[in-house]
């Protein structure tokens, strides 16, 4: 249940935006989220709509984007994007570590009027 936080914290960032471009209503919010986040979409909506009531997001859309969680080989050092299941190397097959990519949760864009 941290999507209440989450949401929060990414809505006053938007306002905080939206009030220095001198907007009146926000239309929309780009999201992106890291395939690793245990951010659910549907909870982050949810507690947008509740907290945007009478504010300028009220009404905005969000849009969500996952970014692929990109593994580092421990014996040969590539990255690669994570299996769908498992985390093998897929050049040798060695066990891959999550690196920071695929936990982010930030604001890539507002769309503002
Ligand atoms: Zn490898």
């Amino acid at each position: 249940m941290h999507e209440y936080a989450v949401t929060k914290n990414m809505l006053a960032v938007a306002l905080e935006e939206a009030e220095k471009a001198g907007a009146k209503k926000i239309i929309e919010i780009r999201l992106v989220i890291g395939d690793l986040s245990t951010i659910i979409d549907e909870s982050v909506q949810m507690y947008f709509d509740f907290l945007t009531e009478e504010t300028i997001a009220d009404g905005a859309k969000l849009v969500f984007k996952r970014v692929p969680a990109v593994f580092q080989c421990k014996a040969c050092s590539i990255e690669f994007n994570k299996p769908a299941k498992g985390f093998d190397c897929p050049q040798c097959g060695a066990m891959g570590a999550p690196t920071g990519v695929g936990r982010e949760f930030y604001i890539e864009s507002i769309e503002v009027e």
